[in-house]
């Protein structure tokens, strides 16, 4: 079996399964957010009952992260009604935005984007948070209401995004039926070179099969290759699986994901015990495909899709209106690093915004310093504005007063994960996808750059 059916199979109970095969999966974790979290309640409340408990009050992870620092009133309200949930569920593991219990969610808009207005519960984006918080597990099944929940296939484990329906369903019973995704594998060998990216390493890959070349397939990711790839690249890869249509992405469990894994379970003091699951002789792949990293280049995906695979060298005749650093895939602690180590005591000559990921990431870039300044010193003087205020901001558009939106056609240079028509904001708009260093050094020139300009 492959690694994604060694773990249906556990969770369905079974000795073995395979491609194709319908089974009932115990879920490990049901993770939602402000967006779907009120419809899933819905469901939930409609299917069984106003008084229903949930399956299991500690498997259920609510971190509200999409539409926060915005003062539309309706998105307010959805913070709202996941905390009057969580209350009445007794759910330990609610990150409300706010530290009051009974309190109400309002953005004071008049205090501006820039100064923090979130309590001290908060997490941030749902993927990035999920792991820093202590709720990924290798071996184990993650559904979450966001098509993104598979970026914690980088911990080894099935992670697949849900909609609410389903939500309601698991939020009840704690299990789905699922069909068996046939597996498709790249094996990857070599090393990144400077300027290369995890990032570079799945427009890759998408550019090679489509954005709906994976549609209801597991990208197993494996071989010698991954060892050089940290937690945080891993993440990005298995991230963008949803790109190509794949139902989930998922890495080889090593002593760097154990690590991580551990010392994230202890500091939260979440459950820290597992079972990794580890590759089988005899797995039947759907497709099989090495890819060498050492021969990457740094790359982009074009409007509009993530398949639009171009080399970055190739597109230096695009001019831009912005830039933008951010989200789950690309607003990790060591996405806002490599971004400033390209602007470090340069300025960027087109608007650019950054948004952490998390408020974890806002600490680190505020306490980490290279010299007399600290790293987030160093993004602000060299023109990008950034934002304590974690969250989604405009990886997915949001309404219209949302940080770094697109509300006029403009083109884009983003190290978020998806650049659809009207992703960001605007429907004329253009999002071309590419890595932190990308964005920099596109950042720098006021079009599309190969970051090695700059090394
Ligand atoms: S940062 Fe973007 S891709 Fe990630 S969860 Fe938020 S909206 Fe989705």
């Amino acid at each position: 079996m492959t690694l994604t059916e060694k773990v249906m199979a556990r969770a369905a109970g079974k000795s073995q399964v395979e491609a194709g095969e319908n089974v009932w999966v115990s879920a490990d974790i049901l993770l939602t957010h402000d967006v779907c979290g009120p419809g899933t309640i819905g469901v939930f409340k409609r299917e069984f009952g106003a008084q229903a408990k949930v399956w299991d009050p500690r498997k259920i992870v609510i971190m509200p992260d999409h539409y926060i620092f915005t003062a539309d009133s309706k998105s307010n309200r959805n913070v709202d009604l996941l905390r009057d949930f969580a209350k009445e569920q007794k759910l330990p593991y609610f990150y409300d935005v706010i530290d009051d219990p009974n309190g109400q969610w309002v953005f004071d808009v008049n205090q501006g984007p820039f100064k923090r207005q979130h309590g001290t519960k908060y997490a941030g984006v749902c993927h990035t948070a999920l792991p820093q918080k202590g709720h990924t597990r290798p071996g184990e099944v993650l559904f979450g209401t966001d098509s993104h929940t598979c970026m914690a296939g980088a911990f080894n484990q099935f992670a697949t995004g849900i909609g609410n329906t389903d939500a309601g369903f698991v939020m009840g019973t704690g299990k789905l039926l699922l069909k068996v995704p046939a597996t498709m594998h790249f094996r990857l060998e070599g090393k990144l070179q400077p300027g290369v990216m995890a990032k570079d390493v799945i427009l890759h890959v998408i550019g090679e099969i489509g954005f709906d070349g994976a549609t209801y397939r597991a990208l197993q990711f494996d071989g010698p290759g991954v060892a050089s790839l940290s937690m945080d690249d891993r993440m990005t890869v298995a991230n963008m699986a949803i790109e190509a249509g794949g139902k989930n992405g998922i890495f080889e469990f090593d002593a760097q994901t154990q690590a991580y894994v551990d010392s994230r379970c202890r500091l939260n003091g979440t459950k820290s015990t597992y079972e990794p699951v580890e590759r089988d002789r005899d797995e039947k792949f759907f497709y099989d495909k090495v890819v060498d990293l050492t021969a990457l280049e740094p790359t982009v995906a074009c409007h509009p899709d993530p398949g639009q695979r171009k080399a970055a060298k190739a597109l230096g005749h695009v001019k831009l209106d912005r830039a933008y650093m951010g989200s789950c895939t690309g607003g990790k602690t060591s996405d806002f690093l490599e971004f400033a180590r390209l602007l470090q005591g340069r300025r960027v000559v087109i608007d650019t915004f950054g948004v952490p990921a998390t408020p974890e990431v806002v600490h680190d870039l505020q306490t980490a310093r290279w010299g007399e300044k600290t790293v987030w010193q160093i993004l602000v003087d060299a023109g990008v504005q950034m934002t304590e205020n974690a969250g989604c901001a405009a990886c997915l558009g949001g309404p219209v007063d949302t940080f770094g939106r697109m509300n006029q056609p403009l083109k884009c240079i983003s190290a978020t994960n998806r650049n659809f028509p009207g992703r960001m904001g605007h429907k004329e708009s253009q999002v071309f996808l590419a890595s932190p260093a990308t964005v920099a050094a596109s950042a720098l020139r006021g079009k599309i750059t190969d970051p090695r300009e700059f090394i």
